[in-house]
């Protein structure tokens, strides 16, 4: 499969070239220069940043959603990712994963498509596992909030998954007729949890603010629910607690130890939209 080279661009501020690849770094026409990490990624951090690393998902987090995923957690929201990029999106192109954690609806859609794929996430270790599992991606350390480090209008595919959404900037990096695919938690979402130790009854549904959000620059196209329910012991949901950032509280901990195994339903709602 021939690999087009990622659409990539500079960030140092007010520069914005196009970055080409070398050897052990990328580089733009200015001079400007990132190297390649040694596990294969790049940072594209600016000092202005750093700041914010802090933000960014700690190593136990992203090891515990991996976990996770691997154990099929987010199967069904996988499978409908990947059937809409493979539904929606032209036989070429690049598709880009703002808050692509470590990578596992990213490479979902690169399997099951021809498209290029550009993973970005501001937490290196998060960055670092994507990178060591599928090294034929690329795989950017950027701050998705700040301008995208992505050529205008070089996209024929971004998605945003329980992730930012940076709407100009998603209307920017878009190819005219590109695809954006957003998913959200929907009402059910984690809703035995929220039942048996947060205490809350029902999860607020997203999907219409977020829609509302995005009307200036993108249309609804289709609109998906992505469910399933699985049953998780002891372990499988302190990781979930990790890696949704609940049960942050000590009362919840305990109430969560408490518990032997849980039916635990995850939920998106999952919307496709066109830029206008
Ligand atoms: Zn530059």
């Amino acid at each position: 499969m021939a690999h087009r080279e990622a659409p990539l661009a500079c960030t140092v501020r007010a520069c914005g070239l196009p970055l080409a690849r070398g050897q052990r770094s990328w580089s733009c026409e200015r001079g400007h220069s990132f190297d390649i990490a040694r596990s294969g990624y790049l940072s594209l951090l600016q000092p202005q940043d750093r700041r914010s690393l802090d933000a960014g998902d700690a190593r136990a987090t992203a090891q515990a959603r991996r976990e996770l995923l691997d154990a099929g957690f987010g199967r069904a929201l996988r499978e409908v990712v990947s059937k809409i990029a493979a539904a929606h999106v032209a036989a070429e192109g690049t598709v880009a994963d703002l808050g692509c954690g470590e990578g596992h609806f990213l490479a979902a859609v690169c399997a099951r498509t021809a498209l290029d794929g550009v993973g970005i996430d501001l937490s290196p270790h998060t960055i670092e596992l994507a990178a060591r599992r599928h090294p034929e991606l690329t795989w950017i350390v950027a701050n998705a909030d700040r301008r995208l480090p992505l050529v205008d209008a070089s996209l024929a595919l971004v998605m945003s998954i329980d992730g930012r959404r940076s709407r100009d900037e998603m209307a920017r990096v878009l190819a005219p007729g590109g695809t954006l695919l957003v998913a959200v938690p929907a009402e059910d979402d984690l809703a035995e949890l929220r039942a048996s130790v947060l205490g809350e009854a029902h999860a607020e549904s997203r999907a219409a603010r977020v829609l509302a959000e995005l009307a200036p620059h993108f249309e609804l196209v289709e609109q998906h629910r992505a469910r399933q329910t699985v049953t998780l012991d002891t372990a499988g949901l302190e990781r979930l607690a990790l890696a949704t950032y609940r049960c942050a509280r000590e009362r919840e901990r305990t109430a969560l130890r408490a518990l032997e195994r849980l039916d635990v339903t995850t939920s998106h709602d999952v919307l496709v939209l066109r830029r206008v």
